[in-house]
C-alpha cells in the first residue's frame, strides 16, 4: 500500500459540499463531491451521542489549535477518495460548519458556527489537516482498517466484522438494523440490549439466524442481494417473545433470545396464563433471579434453580435448630426428624449445626414461604435427598 501525507487541506476544503444525512446517521459527502465520508465498510456517526461532548471536543482542539489527529483517505480512482479514518471528525466539523450543533462558549453560552466572531470562523476555516491518501487493493486496505487503533471510540466487534464483509449484504443489513430511524428499534430494544448506531440489533439479527457464528455467516452471504433469511428469522424470533409474553419487563432486554428460541418455539403456550405466572413470580420476593423467571415459565415451571430463590438466613437457621436440638434431646432422639424414622445408627443422633442444612418444609414452589415457620433443618444426607425442590 502506498501513502502520500498532504498537509493542505484545509477544513474550508474538506467541507465544501457537504453533506449529513439525518435520517441515516451519516456524513456524506465533502471536497467538493470527490470525497465520500461514509463508504460501506465505516461505521454509523457516533460522535453526536453522549449528549455531543465528542464533536463539541473536535471543534474546541481546532479553537485551541490542538491537533486532531492523522486522517486517512483511500484513493478510489483519479477524482474520487473515501474516507478510511477520520470519518467522525470530519462529519464532526461539517456538522458545525452547517449548523447542526452549537459548541460553549468561555461563558458557558451557546455557539453556533453561523454567529462565530469572523476571526474565529477563519481560524477554523483555514486549519489545516494531516492527511494520508493510500492507494493500495481492496484486501490490503481492509486489513489495514481491521489492525488499525482508531482513536477515540475503540470498534465494536460487529464494526469491525462489517468492514471485513463489506458488500451488499452489510449494506442491507445495516439498512434495516443500524437505522436508528426503523420505527421497529422501540420493540426491539424490549428485548435486545445496546444502541442500532453501534451495530446491537444487526449483531443479534445475525447471532440468532447463525446460531453464534455471525462470522461464517457473513462470509458466506457477502454478496448476498437480500436479507431476506436474516429479517425473516429475526422477526420469527421477536414475534414468538412478543406473543408469548404479553407483558414487557425490563428484565428481558438482553436475555438469549435466540437460544430460548429455538430450545421452546414449538411448545404452545397459553398467553394469558404465562401473564399471570410472570405476575406472581415478579410479586414474590423470595425470587432473587428475575431475568430466570421467563425460561422458568419456558420450561414448564420447574427448574428452580433458575429462579435463585432465597434461602433461610443464619438467625432462622440457628434459632430452629436450637428449639429443634433441644426438643430432641428431650425424646432421646435425632435433631433430624427424617433420620428418626430410619433403622439405623443414626436413629439417636444428634447433629451438630454445621452438620445440618435448612429445608422448606412446605416447598417454595408450592406456595411455601422462606421464613421461620416453614424452616427445617435435616441432616445434609436427608436434605440433599429431597432434591431440588
Ligand atoms: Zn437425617
Amino acid at each position: 500500500m502506498q501513502t502520500t501525507l498532504k498537509t493542505d487541506i484545509t477544513v474550508k476544503d474538506i467541507c465544501k459540499g457537504f453533506i449529513y444525512n439525518e435520517l441515516e446517521g451519516k456524513g456524506l459527502f465533502g471536497l467538493s463531491g470527490k470525497l465520500t465520508i461514509q463508504p460501506e465498510y465505516q461505521r454509523n456517526y457516533i460522535y453526536a451521542s453522549d449528549g455531543g461532548k465528542r464533536e463539541m471536543a473536535v471543534i474546541e482542539s481546532i479553537l485551541k489549535g490542538y491537533p486532531i489527529g492523522l486522517i486517512y483517505f483511500n484513493i478510489v480512482s483519479e477524482n474520487k477518495l473515501e474516507v478510511l479514518d477520520g470519518q467522525q471528525r470530519i462529519t464532526s466539523v461539517g456538522r458545525f460548519v452547517t449548523d447542526k450543533f452549537a459548541i460553549k462558549d468561555d461563558n458557558g453560552m451557546e455557539q453556533y458556527f453561523g454567529g462565530m466572531a469572523k476571526d474565529k470562523k477563519a481560524k477554523i476555516l483555514e486549519t489545516k489537516l494531516l492527511i494520508y491518501e493510500c492507494e493500495g487493493t481492496e484486501s490490503q486496505i481492509k486489513e489495514w482498517f481491521k489492525t488499525i487503533n482508531i482513536a477515540g471510540v475503540p470498534l465494536v466487534p460487529q464494526e469491525l466484522l462489517n468492514a471485513i464483509y463489506s458488500g451488499p449484504f452489510v449494506t442491507l443489513g445495516k439498512e434495516e438494523f443500524s437505522n436508528s430511524q426503523n420505527s421497529n428499534i422501540q420493540k426491539w430494544s424490549s428485548y435486545i440490549k445496546g444502541s442500532a448506531n453501534r451495530q446491537a440489533f444487526f449483531e443479534r439479527s445475525l447471532d440468532w439466524v447463525s446460531k453464534g457464528n455471525i462470522d461464517d455467516y457473513m462470509s458466506f452471504h457477502r454478496y448476498d442481494k437480500n436479507i431476506n433469511e436474516l429479517k425473516k428469522y429475526f422477526n420469527s424470533v421477536i414475534d414468538w417473545i412478543s406473543s408469548v409474553f404479553t407483558d414487557v419487563e425490563s428484565e428481558m432486554s438482553g436475555l438469549e433470545w435466540g437460544r430460548l428460541y429455538e430450545q421452546y418455539h414449538k411448545k404452545a403456550y397459553d398467553p394469558a396464563k404465562v401473564s399471570k405466572e410472570v405476575r406472581k413470580l415478579y410479586g414474590d420476593p423470595y425470587i432473587k433471579n428475575r431475568k430466570g423467571i421467563f425460561e422458568y415459565i419456558l420450561g414448564g415451571s420447574t427448574d428452580t434453580k433458575l429462579l435463585e430463590v432465597r434461602i433461610f438466613d443464619e438467625a432462622t437457621k440457628r434459632s430452629t435448630y436450637s428449639t429443634q436440638t433441644s426438643k430432641a434431646e428431650k425424646k432421646g432422639e435425632s435433631n433430624c426428624s427424617n433420620c428418626t424414622t430410619g433403622h439405623d445408627a443414626n436413629k439417636n443422633k444428634v447433629w451438630s449445626f454445621g452438620e445440618m442444612e435448612a429445608d422448606h418444609v412446605a416447598a417454595w414452589s408450592k406456595g411455601g414461604k422462606t421464613s421461620a415457620k416453614n424452616c427445617e433443618m435435616l441432616c445434609k444426607t436427608h436434605n440433599r435427598a429431597k432434591g431440588n425442590r
